[in-house]
């Protein structure tokens, strides 16, 4: 038996040549080769790059004790074995001599770090958590005539991370709630918070809907975000489409790397894709390009609405409902026609005038090609002939894959920015099909996870909305007003009660309602979220922080105002590898340090390579990565930091006596740390996400189904009886058997299984295509051979074919709809089971309106076109004052927008890492050469760019990348400014102006995001 460099590269030759002298394997052909290499003699262990989430499966080379080493695993079928610079450089995050490996404490007012014992720290930690948690507890609070429990802790921020594993935001999320933190966030509220409302509302579950290795079956792929650079990895199946004929469309404000690929390249003026995808939508319906039959069974186009309904067509601009003193929206003319069933009335012939399609249809008609050269820059023809051949691709025989990120995001209209791309997909019929679906690009290689395992203010893990103090006093009424009467939601109590058990375990009982009143209850909707909390610490409400594995000193947006608002803190706590921005915030340049009373303690974290955990990536596809070598000095895993917290401020508690308490006394806590640096066992916990049987369970037949402690298999077995604990339910399954770890499995793809199954596990139930019941006909039989991947098969009774069927395995396509059971309201032909009605959802409510509607970003340079509602009437302003100034365009004529590179890596973490730092002469920004002439400077010039909130200094890279728009008939120019520059970094073209600086406080409505992508701003050089 032979060894390919292949084999060698995954084992490592001490594995291999175990393998010799077990006898069989002929390594002399490799050996010769492996003479030069660093891993001769290293043993590899299964790693995740903790950069993007793409998340490419690594192997980490450690001999005697240290990486020596860090290689993409070939083995992997989303990534093959390759890495980005980014990913190659992991190697300097582990050694790099910029590490901090010991605990820095910062005294308030002091000019210096001082070093500190980790035990010193933490107990110091522990007691400013007590204190702050004491001083700001809200533990009742009166609703109309009923004093409500709400166990709320407004005083203390934590700030979990993206970059952290799955199972350390479940602990973060778990504690704090412990804790009755409210102001519990990850950067995904900055970066994807958008998504989640966006692709839930439209398909039911809010993440991406395909996965990568599919893109290659698309026939049109249309990029929205610079993906060949961003997510530089999975490109490769977008090249891969494109070798087998695929058209590419890069829809994008700047030319990049990504239109170098492309076929067509749409120059977008940032802020408007709605209306962009408005009209393709619009050109979808009137050329009859839409997929009639796909939408007639599949979508609720067919359902009628209520005629009271009045859209932005008829009130020019808003809905019916809107309250403009309040600025929101009374929804109860915004509903369906019922039934005597209470079932939505329809009509399949889609021509009823208040059927959803028809309503859309005359919403879209405003939309028009004229409209989008108007409001987007886009010529006529060119959309005329992108609309033409996207739209091509629908039908039985064809589909195309749209993929987006920030730039969608971003945006005081974020969530219907992206709502409009799902809906051009669900028009076309290309969701839960072969080549078809959305691609939600993720930026941080955690940021799906940290967002299902609830590490933000407004959800639990697995997607049930934290308890409001208002409509969710008690359990009943949670209950009553969060779960809808039909789709897969109708399991929610099983769901929720299970999280309440695993939270508080014997102290959640029956009698008690399971503890319901431990959970922290949210004042309102609008609050605690990133930018509320900044304003919050900005006005010293906010009394304490952890922030952990993220950068929000540069990463927030209006930073400058962040960073003061951190100075006016009593205490911060930052864990991370280097000492970033934000660590350093007190001692920021310009600013003195005897100004800020702030107490800052440092604890050394670790990277992926030095812990044991899962990271779940843009695909929804968890991969466990093992603990490869020790941390160094003092560092140790977030997790252990996490759990030496609790187990602290629990002590701290023992003997207290006041209700208030029993939240944080009762919390399960007993992850085993073990050694010296008291690291919990993350199995333990990847089984308490998976959830296990607290009592022994039967099945219906009365036959054993569990013994009291066993995980569980699937979350078809959660009760609501208080018998199953499980932490997140989205992700049971994961971890079906004591000792076996599916996040961990690395099995190559078998013949016939494209989408490799085998490798990681992908949530929910290792479904790779989500919604694939759709890739059938009505019928139950492919809609071509060509883009088949799920089927009925009436002879078995059930459905087969290449992907784990998201729908009952069991229910025949002719199968009325159940009126009872965990499919309840669902028949054989809803193929989107998470929707109440088992239907793609065109029309679905949104706080800011059921159908998208295009408004100017706050700052535009033109008077919004389409009606005299020039912003989102609705969108959040952060009342600050002068901080959070707007530029009209004569003040500040140019159009800004931000975004990143390859090379460097959101708010910092690259900045620390040489290899990667040295790839850029230093911050830059992007400008076109006819704008440069105008303002007199060339290629390399320092300028200056300025908005109401801030200016920075930059150097000017002139280039024909970047175009003016012509913008209502007038020209206007752009500038692009990439955001990873800071004030810490290893050497000078690393360290440079914080462009979020410039970036004002505005909020998406439903999510909070912020605007970052369309800004105006103002130029000059440097004197
Ligand atoms: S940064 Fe992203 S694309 Fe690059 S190696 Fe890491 S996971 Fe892969």
């Amino acid at each position: 038996m032979s060894l390919s460099r292949r084999d060698f590269l995954r084992y490592g030759v001490a594995a291999a040549s175990t393998a010799v002298a077990s006898g069989g394997i002929d390594l002399s052909p490799v050996e010769a080769a492996a003479t030069s290499l660093r891993i001769k003699e290293a043993k590899a262990f299964p790693g995740v790059c903790p950069y993007c989430a793409v998340g490419c499966a690594q192997l980490i080379y450690v001999k005697d004790g240290k990486i020596v080493d860090i290689e993409g695993d070939p083995d992997a079928p989303h990534t093959e074995g390759a890495l980005c610079p980014k990913g190659s450089s992991t190697y300097q995050l582990s050694l790099n001599e910029r590490r901090i490996t010991g605990c820095l404490y910062r005294a308030p007012g002091a000019t210096a770090w001082e070093e500190k014992p980790l035990d010193w720290m933490m107990a110091e930690i522990a007691q400013r958590v007590k204190k702050s948690r004491d001083a700001t507890f809200v533990e009742t609070v009166k609703v109309g005539a009923n004093e409500v429990p709400v166990n709320r802790c407004e005083g203390i921020a934590w700030l979990g991370s993206s970059v952290l594993d799955n199972e350390e935001n479940y602990l973060i999320a778990k504690l704090s709630r412990g804790l009755g933190l409210v102001n519990v966030e990850n950067s995904a509220r900055l970066c994807h918070s958008a998504t989640v409302p966006a692709l839930g509302a439209t398909f039911g579950r809010g993440a991406m809907t395909t996965n990568l290795i599919d893109v290659q079956h698309a026939d049109v792929i249309m990029p929205t975000s610079n993906w060949a650079e961003c997510h530089p990895v999975s490109y490769k199946w977008v090249m891969k489409a494109k070798e087998r004929g695929a058209k590419i469309i890069h829809v994008d404000p700047r030319f990049t790397r990504t239109s170098a690929t492309a076929d067509i390249w749409v120059p977008i003026r940032s802020g408007t894709n709605i209306v962009f995808f408005g009209g393709l939508i619009r050109y979808a319906i009137e050329s009859k390009k839409y997929f009639h039959d796909y939408v007639v069974a599949y979508t609720n186009a067919p359902l009628l609405l209520d005629p009271n309904l009045k859209t932005p067509a008829e009130l020019d601009g808003l809905f019916s409902g809107f309250d403009p003193a309040r600025r929101s929206y009374d929804q109860s003319t915004w509903k369906f026609q019922l039934d005597a069933d209470g079932y939505p009335r329809k009509d399949t012939t889609l021509r009823d005038p208040n059927c959803v399609f028809q309503r859309l249809r005359r919403h879209y008609s405003r939309y028009t090609p004229e409209m989008v050269e108007r409001v987007c820059g886009i010529p006529k023809e060119l959309f005329l002939k992108v609309a033409d051949i996207y739209c091509s691709a629908s039908g039985p025989d064809k589909t195309a894959t749209a993929s987006y990120a920030l730039q969608l995001n971003q945006s005081t209209n974020g969530v219907q920015q992206i709502r409009a791309l799902c809906m051009l997909q669900l028009i076309l019929g290309n969701v839960g099909r072969p080549g078809g679906g959305v691609v939600a690009l993720r930026g941080h290689s955690n940021v799906q996870g940290a967002t299902d395992f609830g590490t933000l203010y407004h959800m639990l893990p697995g997607y049930p909305a934290e308890p409001l103090q208002g409509p969710h006093p008690t359990l009943t009424d949670y209950l009553e007003k969060t779960t809808p009467k039909g789709g897969y939601w109708v399991n929610n109590p099983k769901f929720v009660v299970s999280l309440l058990k695993a939270w508080w375990g014997p102290a959640a009982t029956k009698e008690n309602d399971y503890a319901y009143d431990y959970l922290p209850k949210r004042e309102k909707a609008d609050a605690y979220s990133h930018q509320h909390f900044l304003v919050g610490m900005y006005e010293k409400k906010v009394k304490g922080f952890i922030c952990m594995g993220q950068n929000p000193a540069v990463d927030s947006p209006n930073a400058k105002m962040a960073r003061q608002a951190m100075r006016n803190l009593e205490w911060m706590v930052v864990v991370d590898l280097f000492e970033t921005d934000t660590a350093a915030v007190w001692k920021e340049p310009g600013v003195d340090p005897k100004s800020s009373q702030v107490e800052v303690f440092f604890i050394s974290g670790t990277p992926a390579a030095e812990k044991d955990g899962s990271i779940t990536n843009t695909m929804r596809m968890a991969q466990w990565h093992v603990k490869a070598v020790e941390p160094p000095g003092d560092a140790r895993s977030d997790a252990a930091f996490i759990v030496d917290v609790g187990n602290r401020v629990k002590e701290l508690y023992k003997d207290s006596k006041p209700k208030k308490d029993r939240p944080v006394l009762d919390l399960v806590w007993d992850y085993q740390p073990q050694g010296p640096k008291k690291e919990p066992n993350m199995e333990l916990v990847l089984k308490e996400c998976n959830g296990y049987a607290t009592d022994d369970i039967v099945d219906k037949d009365d036959k054993p189904l569990y013994k009291k402690g066993e995980p569980l298999k699937t979350f078809g077995h959660l009760r609501d009886d208080g018998s199953t604990a499980c932490g997140n339910w989205i992700y049971t399954g994961i971890y079906p058997e004591e000792g076996k770890n599916l996040a961990l499995r690395r099995e190559k793809s078998k013949e016939g299984d494209y989408l490799g199954h085998g490798w990681g596990f992908v949530w929910p139930a290792n479904r790779r295509i989500i919604y694939n019941r759709a890739s059938a006909d009505p019928s139950g039989k492919p809609w071509s051979e060509k883009k088949k991947l799920i089927w009925w098969d009436a002879e078995a009774k059930r459905w087969v074919g290449n992907d784990v069927p998201d729908f009952s395995p069991t229910m025949a396509p002719d199968a009325p709809r159940a009126k009872d059971g965990p499919f309840k309201g669902i028949s054989g032909t809803d193929a989107f089971i998470m929707n109440p009605h088992g239907l793609g959802q065109f029309f679905a409510s949104i706080v800011d309106g059921p159908f998208p509607e295009h408004y100017e970003p706050f700052e535009s340079p033109t008077k919004n076109l389409l009606s005299k509602v020039q912003n989102n009437p609705v969108a959040k302003v952060y009342n600050i004052g002068d901080l959070n100034k707007l530029g009209t365009p004569d003040k500040y004529p140019y159009i800004l927008t931000t975004y990143r590179l390859t090379e460097h890596h959101a708010a910092g973490m690259s900045r620390h890492v040489p290899w990667l730092s040295e790839l850029f002469f230093g911050h830059f920004a992007e400008i076109g050469p006819e704008m440069a002439k105008e303002l007199g400077f060339q290629n390399g010039d320092m300028i200056t760019v300025e908005t109401p909130r801030a200016k920075i200094r930059v150097r000017a890279l002139v280039t024909e990348r970047i175009k003016p728009f012509v913008i209502n008939g007038k020209k206007v120019y752009q500038v692009g400014i990439p955001w990873h520059w800071g004030y810490q970094g290893v050497m000078k073209s690393a360290r440079g102006d914080i462009t979020n600086d410039l970036v004002a406080s505005l909020g998406d409505p439903t999510t909070f995001i912020q605007e970052s992508k369309a800004l105006l701003c103002n130029v000059r050089k440097e004197a």
